[in-house]
């Protein structure tokens, strides 16, 4: 079935001023670009659906009770790690090899600290371990044998690789190429913002590839003045435009509005690569792709509570 390419854009901006106010927080996660309802069962859909309620509600209890932006989305990431129905932790795609390894990085937007991940293939919420390269050592990014050592030492929870396998995703390594990494933007109520990704990167890839998901600038970013992004598709296309840290720097350079920012990005990649969450330091939250859809969702403080998957979004009313 023929999909048009066109860009799809939901912004949320519920403040008028252009810094948030104190106890003011917003959130966004997604869940990867290129689920498509349209070749999704309906079981598949509900699962989707209830996967992204879940860390949505984790986001929002954190936020609500005063915790940091950082907490929210490492939390929020771990839930989405452990849910099947998306491309990191538990479901991560197959490489070539017929194996998992995993990628994913985190972002402290008030100093600036960031840790991230690539290839690990046991350790069981990567976006975990890339908080502790950002909190136990000096370095931004540990790969592979060493991030596996670090991981031991850390004490971190380990799985053997085959925890990571779903017979959706073997299915989907014979069959075509998916995508559904998973990510989380959010701004506390002290006005600090964060943002996590987490992939098992794209089908059958290269073994020992490593996409833009754990490349600060590329698939992650956040800082205060601007912006906390995450992104998610072919993310080849992410690392040679800087994508995430263009969003910002869209902002910072050229005084561009958080949706302003990141439809210049979305529509500086090709058709059908992807997409990115985006919250602001004033609370607009931005979600965009360019595919036949993202799987999302985003809530706030003025009571905003919202999922999709396809080109449209429903209130979530339980929330
Ligand atoms: N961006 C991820 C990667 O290229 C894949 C995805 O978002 O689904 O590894």
């Amino acid at each position: 079935m023929s999909h048009l390419f066109r860009s799809f854009i939901v912004v949320f901006c519920l403040f008028t001023l252009s810094w948030a106010q104190p106890g003011q927080w917003s959130l966004a996660i997604h869940g990867g670009a290129g689920a498509d309802p349209a070749q999704m069962t309906s079981q598949e859909i509900a699962a989707t659906e209830k996967a992204l309620e879940a860390a949505l509600q984790i986001g929002i209890k954190i936020l609500q009770d005063g915790g940091t932006a950082l907490d929210c989305v490492e939390s929020v990431v771990r839930s989405l790690e452990d849910s099947p129905e998306f491309n990191a932790g538990k479901g991560a795609v197959f490489n070539a090899q017929g194996g998992h390894e995993l990628d994913a990085s985190i972002m402290d937007g008030k100093t600036l600290a960031c840790g991230a991940v690539a290839s690990v293939k046991t350790v069981k919420n990567p976006v975990s371990l890339a908080h502790r390269v950002m909190t136990e050592t000096r370095h931004v990014f540990l790969a592979g044998e060493g991030a596996e050592q670090f991981a031991t030492e850390q004490k971190v929870d380990r799985v053997d690789n085959s925890y990571f396998s779903t017979p959706q995703r073997r299915a989907d390594w014979e069959k075509t190429h998916v995508k559904g990494t998973v990510g989380c933007v959010a701004l506390d109520i002290n006005g600090n913002l964060a943002a996590a990704t987490s992939t098992g990167g794209l089908t059958n890839k290269k073994w020992g590839r490593i996409g833009d998901s754990p490349v600060i600038g590329a698939g992650t970013y956040a800082d205060n003045r601007s912006c906390a992004v995450s992104c998610t598709g072919t993310g080849e296309e992410y690392i040679r435009r800087s994508i995430a840290h263009d969003i910002s720097a869209r902002m910072l350079y050229a005084n561009s509005t958080v949706p302003e920012a990141a439809k210049a990005a979305l529509d500086s990649l090709p058709d059908d690569t992807g997409g990115m969450i985006v919250v602001g330091h004033d609370g607009t939250i931005v979600l965009l792709f360019n595919t036949a859809g993202m799987a999302r969702g985003a809530a706030d403080s003025e009571g905003l509570r919202r999922i999709g998957i396809g080109d449209t979004d429903r209130d979530l009313e339980d929330l």
